[in-house]
């Protein structure tokens, strides 16, 4: 199939047919796995299409094409994970500029802002980002960035995105937006107007937890080549077996995905019937702050909850009664992850930092995996009980 073709077809159709699902040399229906460092140069002449694999490689240019096409973008990246293709991203600024980020950014985002990025110059001032005239108000003449990410973890909340991207053009802004929750079966920020999406797509697009990898993605010209030369500058590319895992993963990205939003959204709505919980976080119940706004960008609820028990004896007793959750960090994986972002993704966090942020001693948040969600429930209520 050619990419013109591939425009006009579905998403669960097109994670299947990109045009970058064949190996052009011998016809085999999986990538091939290129692993090689060097390509030899037949013609002394001319340089060809390959000469050195930090470079480009068939591997990662297949899955950066596919990827491109599912983000409705022309521009994507492959990166040794997350955090590396978030760390290209950054390197668009030079020093002496001023970022404006949301306040409950991926904490290893905020730890690159504050403790690496913050050496070379680059200020960041972290906003409540649900509210755009905060972001507006944050703005100053030095500011060249806009760092979101919706729905945020793990109080998942909602940042309007099509006015965002609005503030970052008046304004001569780069939006980022870290996409990993959603997805681009879900949510697609560059048809909103955003310039980069970022993925670690060690968490659903990988979906089995076997890869650690990262994604950048702009439909700009301008912006992709400068990301294309940051990453062969600073070399932080995804190698050929792991580009071969993550296409395998993303070819079952919706199937995965509608499952575990429906188990979310049922045990979402299970916990919020009992008595015993708090608080329950799902952009999918109707009172949840931002509800709206999610429903209007975003074309599902996601496979990731929080709740809160009421206290930190309570969430490690259900932590340690649970059977079939594993307990660990991360998230998006076939399997149901229970985590614990007190002592684990929030632990460096000064308490009453912490506390402000609605990250208190009770909250444990599930990612849902592929389990039948009657299982987990039945799991979770003798854990809590
Ligand atoms: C895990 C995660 C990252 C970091 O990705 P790595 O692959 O672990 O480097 C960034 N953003 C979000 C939202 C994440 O969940």
């Amino acid at each position: 199939m050619s990419e013109d073709q591939g425009k006009d077809i579905r998403f669960a159709t097109r994670l299947l047919h990109t045009g970058h699902e064949i190996d052009p040399v011998h016809g085999a229906a999986a990538i091939p796995i290129y692993q090689t460092s060097t390509y030899h140069q037949d013609d002394v002449e001319n340089p060809p299409l390959y000469d050195y694999a930090r470079s480009g490689n068939p591997s990662r240019d297949a899955l950066q094409g596919q990827v491109a096409a599912l983000e409705g973008g022309t521009h994507a990246l492959a990166f040794s994970s997350g955090m590396a293709a978030i760390t290209a991203s950054l390197m668009l600024f030079s020093a002496g500029d001023h970022l404006i980020a949301c306040d409950d950014i991926y904490g290893g985002t905020y730890r690159a802002l504050t403790q690496v990025f913050n050496r070379m110059g680059i200020e960041t001032t972290f906003v409540d980002a649900t509210d755009p005239d905060r972001i507006r108000a944050a703005i100053r003449p030095n500011t060249k960035g806009l760092i979101l990410e919706t729905p945020s973890n793990p109080t998942i909340r909602i940042i309007d995105l099509k006015a965002a991207a609005q503030i970052a053009r008046e304004h001569g802004l780069i939006s980022i937006v870290d996409n990993t929750f959603m997805t681009p079966y879900l949510q697609r920020p560059l048809e909103l107007g955003i310039d980069v999406v970022v993925h670690s797509a060690t968490k659903f697009l990988g979906g089995h937890s076997d890869v650690v990898a990262g994604l950048t993605v702009t439909k700009d010209e301008g912006l992709g080549k400068r990301l294309k030369f940051l990453q062969n500058a600073t070399g932080g590319i995804l190698g050929p077996q792991d580009c071969f895992l993550l296409q395998r993963g993303l070819k079952t990205l919706k199937v995965r995905l509608d499952a575990s939003s429906a188990g979310a959204e049922k045990i979402a709505k299970w916990l919020r019937g009992r008595e015993d919980i708090a608080h329950v976080y799902y952009p999918g119940l109707t009172d949840h702050p931002g509800h709206a706004v999610h429903k209007a960008q975003a074309d599902g609820y996601g496979a990731v909850l929080s709740f809160d028990v009421g206290s930190g004896e309570r969430a490690k007793r259900l932590a340690s009664r649970v059977t079939l959750p594993i307990y660990a960090v991360s998230l998006g994986a076939v399997e149901t992850i229970l985590s614990y972002p007190r002592t684990m993704s929030h632990a460096a966090m000064p308490e009453p930092e912490r506390h402000r942020r609605g990250i208190t001693d009770g909250l444990l948040r599930l990612s849902v995996g592929l389990e039948d969600p009657d299982d987990l429930i039945a799991d979770l209520e003798q854990g809590l009980r």
